[in-house]
């Protein structure tokens, strides 16, 4: 479980990101933040990854307040939480299978291990036929399965999205979300930062809505403008 007790960030510019932030995200929860450009929901994802750091509250995951860890327990911590962004930034010398695989690679993992769970990440996106192609050939929903695959290769238990179908149009646009939702049904929690109106009233999850650092409703499953 994911759980925002009273949590303010105010960056050191003084503007205040987030002011009294409370909510609770379940383990296997798909969960769209919500609100307009500015409302906070980057500095959101950027407090879980541990990127930033909270000016009073208590972030906690699975009951460990990472607030509290140590910098070195940050890399500990984004073993368990995996990041896809709008701009994928792969490496355009490897490929594919390379990209998805150089994530393991670090952690010093077999050959034989790399070599299944780049497989398994690329069927779970669908791009198995592309494995052997480079980032230069590849259409911009496809290189964003790629950043999703190299997210998903160490099988983190918890996935944050910010805007990943952010410059896609709205077919390539499902395919991503086809792929998060496989993602999801292996029991991956999602936390996905959307402005994407049609996808979060299509889809009827839990909907965080922010406005100006503040939370303005927090729906088990609905829409983007449902009311209460
Ligand atoms: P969103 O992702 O919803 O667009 P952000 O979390 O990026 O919102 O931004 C929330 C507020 O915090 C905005 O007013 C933004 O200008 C400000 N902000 C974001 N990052 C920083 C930073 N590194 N330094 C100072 N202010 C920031």
């Amino acid at each position: 479980m994911i759980e925002f007790e009273n949590v303010f960030k105010e960056y050191s510019n003084g503007i205040l990101a987030l002011s009294n932030i409370n909510f609770k995200i379940l383990d296997g929860d798909f969960v769209f933040l919500v609100g307009s450009s500015g409302a906070g929901k980057s500095t959101m994802l950027k407090l879980l990854m541990r990127e930033e750091t909270v000016t009073r509250g208590k972030i906690l995951i699975e009951g460990t307040d990472i607030t509290k860890i140590t910098k070195r327990k940050i890399p500990e911590l984004r073993r368990n939480i995996s990041v896809v962004f709008q701009d994928h930034r792969l490496l355009d010398k490897k490929t594919v299978f390379e990209n998805v695989a150089y994530a393991l690679e670090i952690l010093g993992e077999s050959k034989k291990n790399i070599k299944l769970s780049v497989e398994e990440a690329l069927e779970i996106v669908s791009l198995t036929d592309k494995k052997n192609c480079y980032p230069s050939e590849l259409s911009g929903g496809e290189s964003q399965r790629v950043s999703i695959a190299r997210a998903i290769v160490n099988k983190a238990p918890i996935l944050l999205c910010d805007e990943p179908t952010g410059n896609l149009d709205q077919e390539t646009a499902w395919d991503i979300m086809k792929a998060l939702i496989k993602i999801n049904e292996r029991g991956t929690t999602i936390v996905m930062a959307t402005h994407a109106v049609d996808i979060v009233n299509k889809m009827q999850r839990h909907v965080i809505t922010l406005n100006k650092g503040q939370i303005v409703k927090d729906i088990e499953s609905g829409g983007y403008y449902e009311e209460d």
